[in-house]
């Protein structure tokens, strides 16, 4: 079987090389040359251009930086598609433009699905990443083989959109509670309670989430946090950003509210600002300790 695989970044990279290596003809295409390159030695076929890797793919996978990206390159490629193939793009986008993506394939009468990950670089990598996928059932089954090769957990969400909606309402959570984390660290530290003192008593009570117990933002209770390795990513402020500002866009037009998640975007735009983009989202937890918020 054949895959047209387009972006072949920090994560369509492993992504790719993970389908190579459970026996697929990954033909592959990004713009970027080291992209190329490191694609290709691990198997990839390159191609020339975007619709070159379409030509003759049984699956497509996009895995682009974002919802406008992600259509122009839709648009490029649905004609060269053949008859009958399935396309899913993992990128993380806007609602809107995914449901434009699925309208397009719909006219070409291609199975489509919108298929965004959660698991970071790490967990493209190890094929371990989490999959969570709008579209038709027969679109998620036909998919399922190559969603394994690529990862762990694979969850059909509902029909076209709900994919993403599932991965904008996962990260609004996210940035929300590594914020609170954050917060209740830095008023420790003002009361003179040791961090691993409440590490030890929420990670067992009602405040336990993931930012606390998998991802500490504070150095030394967890070891494997990127707060034990100077905040290096991880999952960079920037990414968590774009993240957050998806869920305002979509909450906006859908009138839901969302105040948490509107603070929350307010502070990671505040990070991303002050040249901290590139740093773990975690390290929010020392600009609130240093009252830089
Ligand atoms: P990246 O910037 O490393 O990769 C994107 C790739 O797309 C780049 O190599 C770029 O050259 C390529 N590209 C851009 N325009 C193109 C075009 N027109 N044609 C072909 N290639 C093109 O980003 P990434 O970290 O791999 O993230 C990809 C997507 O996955 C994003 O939507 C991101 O939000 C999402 N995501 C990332 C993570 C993470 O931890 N990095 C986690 C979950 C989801």
């Amino acid at each position: 079987m054949t895959v047209g695989f387009i972006g072949l970044g920090n994560m369509g990279g492993p992504m790719a090389l993970n389908l190579v290596k459970a026996g697929y003809r990954v033909q592959g295409f990004d713009t970027v040359k080291a992209a190329q390159e490191a694609a290709q030695a691990g198997g990839v076929v390159l191609a020339a251009t975007a619709a070159q890797a379409v030509q003759g793919a049984d699956a497509v996978i996009t895995m682009l930086p974002s919802g406008p990206i992600m259509l122009t390159v839709w648009q490029q490629v649905i004609p060269a598609i053949k008859d009958g193939a399935l396309i899913m793009d993992c990128s993380t986008v806007d609602i809107d433009s995914c449901r434009k993506a699925h309208d397009l394939a719909a006219a070409r009468g291609l199975a489509a699905l919108d298929a965004p990950v959660s698991g970071g670089v790490g967990g493209a990598v190890a094929a371990t990443l989490t999959f969570m996928a709008g579209g038709s059932q027969a679109a998620f089954d036909r998919a399922t083989p190559l969603l394994s090769a690529m990862g762990k957990s694979l969850t059909h969400c509902g029909d076209a959109g709900a994919g993403q909606a599932a991965k904008i309402c996962n990260n609004m959570i996210l940035g929300i509670s590594m914020i609170a984390v954050g917060e209740a660290f830095a008023l420790a530290d003002k009361l003179g309670l040791s961090r691993q003192a409440l590490f030890d008593v929420a990670s067992k009570s009602s405040g336990q989430c993931w930012s606390l117990t998998t991802y500490c933002p504070v150095p030394g209770p967890v070891p494997t946090s990127p707060a034990n390795n100077g905040y290096k990513p991880g999952f960079a402020a920037a990414l968590m950003l774009k993240d957050l500002r998806l869920s305002q866009d979509a909450a906006n037009g859908a009138g839901a509210q969302t105040p948490l998640g509107a603070a929350a975007t307010a502070l990671y735009a505040a990070m991303d600002q002050a040249g901290e983009g590139g740093r773990d989202f975690s390290a929010m937890f020392e600009r609130l300790a240093e009252g830089k918020a």
